[in-house]
């Protein structure tokens, strides 16, 4: 192991040598992958020198997610703590189900479950998990919700037509977890959004009275916290009201920017959290751990168990259900998701993952300040957002990310909301400063004027 972990070190050494001195790794056409790399697997072993070749060739090529030129998805950076954490877990290798197997690595979660419940201003003896990702643990309100409204469905199975609502600029895994959970994605109603991408409580209150007036039963809607193109935050209030009054279900999705509960200054955005029923957050967004780690909590901890635990005696033996994680998780085998979270928090305490929050609003802020002040840009985002949305002169979004990536520039994604198409930078990776912001920009400018705007006129 120990050669093997000096090795390890020299491929870490070499990744962040790649990462500094060429930052978005050149692509490989698909058709040329296996050409191109000794990806095959064979019936005879290769010695370490060839591995290590082998490796560095893959590492050369993989996308950089922690350079400064990454701003193309919703999670980016490296906060080495959290590294360190998760590298841990992989040499513990415990699993999460029991007491007797995971030991403190148990205790870790709890105490991230409750400081978390506490933000949230979700009452004392409240619970939570850990899942493999937002979508999961999306999967595991929508569950907790059916059950707790029709307790029977889980050993009858859906016999009436039940409803669901989330709104039209929300995440794609809602509708596939309806799908999912058998309740059918033809029951998902999509509720419309004003122009800031953020629900209309008003729509909801209709479409939902529509539903009982035909027969169906509501039980289900599902607030955004960031949503997935614009960063838009729901009013949580507003919703809530109306599902207090329907007997409903509120979830908020807040696997973007639900982060924003650690900072004094953009809690805000989630006003009316504690009126919820539970809420779900990944740290591998905002907060810049490894991937993945995605944390739920309910106000409802009884419904954790009535929806999750089977019994299994030959798994539960010592030490009560309230240590026995497996009893609350989707999964049985279940990976030490939170000892990654639990050892960045440890090390630089809330007010340090307050900070991480606000930079990045910081960055978004100085992001929109540039693109108003260049009249060669316009801007479709909003304020209080990390995404940062916005065209340069009148090239296509889509043609200009995807040649900004084949030649090895940057790499940023573009998105839709209504019929514009723009430009998705996104702040959220944790090793972007203000300058990593202005040389997106000139970066941009740049190739536009010497590349793209050269090729149209030849
Ligand atoms: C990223 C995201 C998800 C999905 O999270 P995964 O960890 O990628 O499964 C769900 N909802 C929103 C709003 C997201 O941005």
């Amino acid at each position: 192991m120990h050669q093997d972990l000096e090795l390890f070190s020299e491929l870490c050494d070499f990744l962040l040598d790649e990462e500094k001195n060429n930052p978005v790794a050149t692509p490989i056409a698909t058709s040329e992958l296996f050409e191109k790399l000794d990806l095959s697997l064979k019936d005879e072993g290769v010695v370490d020198q060839d591995l290590t070749l082998a490796l560095k060739a893959i590492i050369k090529h993989t996308p950089k997610t922690a350079s400064t030129s990454f701003f193309n998805q919703l999670f980016g950076g490296r906060k080495g703590k959290a590294s360190l954490g998760d590298l841990l877990s992989v040499m513990l290798n415990n699993s999460m189900y029991t007491y007797k197997v995971a030991g403190p690595q148990v205790g870790l979660e709890k105490e991230i479950i409750s400081q978390i419940c506490r933000l949230s201003g979700y009452p004392e003896g409240s619970g939570g998990t850990l899942a493999a990702g937002g979508s999961m643990t999306n999967f595991m309100a929508l569950l907790m919700a059916r059950d707790h409204k029709f307790p029977e469905i889980r050993t009858e199975g859906t016999r009436q037509n039940i409803t669901l609502y989330t709104s039209e600029a929300s995440h794609y895994s809602i509708a596939k977890n309806a799908a999912l959970a058998g309740i059918g994605s033809n029951n998902v109603r999509l509720i419309n959004c004003n122009a800031k991408g953020e629900m209309s409580a008003e729509h909801l209150e209709e479409v939902i009275e529509n539903d009982v007036n035909k027969g169906f039963i509501p039980f289900f809607v599902n607030a955004t916290a960031g949503t997935t193109v614009l960063g838009a935050f729901d009013n949580i209030t507003a919703l809530s009201q109306v599902c207090k009054k329907h007997n409903i279900w509120l979830h908020v999705d807040g696997a973007y920017c639900g982060s924003v509960i650690f900072s004094n200054r953009y809690k805000h955005l989630v006003k009316g959290l504690e009126l919820t029923d539970s809420f779900s957050l990944n740290a591998h967004k905002m907060l810049g751990t490894p991937l993945s780690c995605s944390i739920i909590i309910t106000k409802h901890k009884e419904q954790l168990h009535h929806s999750f635990s089977n019994e299994a005696e030959y798994l539960y033996q010592t030490d009560g259900d309230d240590y026995n994680l497996g009893k609350t998780s989707l999964q049985c085998g279940r990976r030490n998701d939170a000892l990654k979270l639990w050892t960045l928090w440890k090390s630089v305490g809330t007010k340090g993952l307050e900070k991480i929050v606000d930079h990045q609003f910081e960055l978004a802020q100085f992001a929109r300040d540039y693109i108003n002040n260049h009249p060669d840009y316009t801007l479709n985002s909003f304020d209080d957002s990390i995404s940062v949305c916005f065209n340069y002169k009148d090239v296509p979004a889509n043609t200009l990310c995807t040649a900004l990536y084949e030649d090895s520039k940057l790499m940023v994604g573009f998105g839709k909301f209504r019929n514009t198409e723009f430009v998705r930078m996104v702040t959220i990776n944790t090793v972007l400063e203000k300058e990593d912001i202005l040389n997106f920009f000139e970066t941009i400018e740049t190739y536009v004027s010497k590349e793209l705007l050269k090729n149209s006129l030849s």
